[in-house]
């Protein structure tokens, strides 16, 4: 999300006739987007920062963007006297009218938001990196206040997108060759049009049915809001791609309780079973944190049964971290670093048994890749898989298929986090 709101500043301001420069030393104006999911994530930031002293010069400015931008506000210039502009993702519209005040003198600019902007930051001008896959925010902020997350803090509260506006993007970007796209939302599938009340399965098969499309992605689904539509949606529109990320954080329904996720084990292992029960087969991922204060080594037990009970096929685990300003905070951080590591690779080495095994099944299967890049030391070609697996094969003929295009590969070996084949001829 943090890059592709990048995209978008650099689209914005290049429009504005700002000019993008390869290196930072050339750079009058140096714009930081910054990120405060974890401490560690924040740490970096000011360790950047401290970097970024040694290139002040003669009319050179800086500015943070981002959530630690709008966590920190004015403590910034504090820490950074010579940052001129601290600006949270919620005032990015605004942009553009703070750099004319910059330019014109103005020492300390803030774009701070707080909570209320119903506004969300559209653009035309979206400076993608890649040209063939590219992302559409379709709901910004977030109300679901989890105990341990600054989401709701740092990117204000949630609001979608028009569903006229997303898909006038959508279009364009079909229109200039991009052939798979991926929404975005912190919450994604809470999405509903402000007007229309289009919900997100009805804009998914929307998006999905744009002439020309031939990949839809969307992350991060929340399992409150995941409605049983939405697996009737991929299963109806053959270019909604077979992959639903819908993060747990927990397989123990009182830690669940206690990061105020709102939903049981039970109650989320019901979902899964809707995604089982898909006609196609979908692939499901997660997120998890370990050390969540108070988790017991039962609680992180019932987290790595219910691994095995959903066999994911692939899993991003972190270590808890306090982050200001969240309920969480207020818990005694009482889980040790070194012990939640452990857990954390406890969960990992799980984790890899179950994709070792499971992805087993895609052994002399056909499936349609994405080519993303070549491997030229090796021979290979790199792709995507609709289910979003990393696939190297390799092809008979001495020219290989161009980054973007689509390949259909059988897959002759598989390994716990990629598999790998050889192209089908035609
Ligand atoms: N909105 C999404 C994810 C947001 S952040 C959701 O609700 O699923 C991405 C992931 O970072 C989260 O799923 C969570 O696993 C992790 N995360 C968020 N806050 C964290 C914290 N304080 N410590 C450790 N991990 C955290
Ligand atoms: Fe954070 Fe929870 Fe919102 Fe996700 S749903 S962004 S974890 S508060």
């Amino acid at each position: 999300m943090n890059a592709h709101d990048s995209e978008k500043v650099i689209g914005t301001l290049e429009h504005e006739g700002y000019l993008r420069v390869a290196d930072e030393a050339d750079a009058g104006l140096i714009l930081y987007n910054t990120c405060s999911i974890r401490d560690k994530a924040e740490q970096k930031v000011f360790h950047r920062l401290n970097e970024y002293k040694k290139l002040q010069g003669e009319g050179k400015r800086f500015a943070v963007l981002g959530c630690v931008a709008q966590q920190e506000g004015e403590r910034i210039f504090e820490r950074a006297p010579y940052v001129s502009l601290v600006s949270g993702s919620a005032s990015y519209r605004n942009l553009p009218e703070m750099l004319v005040r910059l330019e014109a003198g103005e020492q300390r600019i803030t774009g701070l938001d707080d909570r209320q902007t119903e506004q969300t930051f559209d653009t035309e001008f979206t400076a993608r990196t890649n040209p063939h896959h590219g992302y559409i925010t379709i709901v910004e902020g977030c109300d679901k206040f989890c105990a341990y997350c600054v989401v709701p803090y740092t990117r204000g509260k949630e609001r979608s997108r028009a569903s006229a506006s997303v898909l006038a993007e959508a279009r364009r970007m079909v229109d200039a060759g991009f052939t798979e796209i991926q929404l975005l939302g912190q919450n994604v599938n809470s999405y509903q049009d402000p007007s229309s009340r289009m919900s997100f399965a009805e804009l998914l098969a929307a998006v999905g049915s744009i002439p020309g499309i031939r990949r839809v992605r969307f992350t991060t689904s929340h399992p409150r809001d995941f409605t049983r539509d939405i697996v009737e949606v991929i299963d109806a529109v053959p270019t909604l791609c077979d992959h639903v990320h819908l993060p747990v954080q927990s397989g123990s329904t009182r830690i669940l309780a206690a990061m105020n996720r709102e939903y049981t084990r039970e109650w989320y292992l019901e979902r899964i079973s809707w995604i089982k029960a898909a006609r196609r087969e979908i692939s499901m991922t997660s997120d998890i944190i370990v050390g969540f204060p108070g988790e017991t080594e039962a609680e992180l037990e019932e987290t790595a049964t219910l691994l095995e009970e959903v066999k994911y096929d692939a899993v991003f685990c972190f270590k808890y971290s306090p982050r200001p300003n969240t309920p969480a905070i207020a818990l005694a951080d009482s889980i040790p670093d070194e012990e939640k590591s452990r857990r954390l690779q406890v969960l990992l080495d799980r984790q890899r048994e179950i994709q070792r095994v499971s992805y087993a099944r895609h052994l002399g299967k056909e499936m349609e890749v994405m080519v993303e890049s070549h491997n030229h030391a090796r021979g290979q070609v790199v792709g995507r898989s609709s289910q979003n697996k990393t696939v190297n094969f390799t092809v008979a003929q001495p020219i290989l298929p161009a980054v973007g295009s689509y390949q259909m590969v059988r897959i002759t070996q598989t390994f716990p986090n990629s598999i790998a084949g050889e192209a089908l001829a035609g």
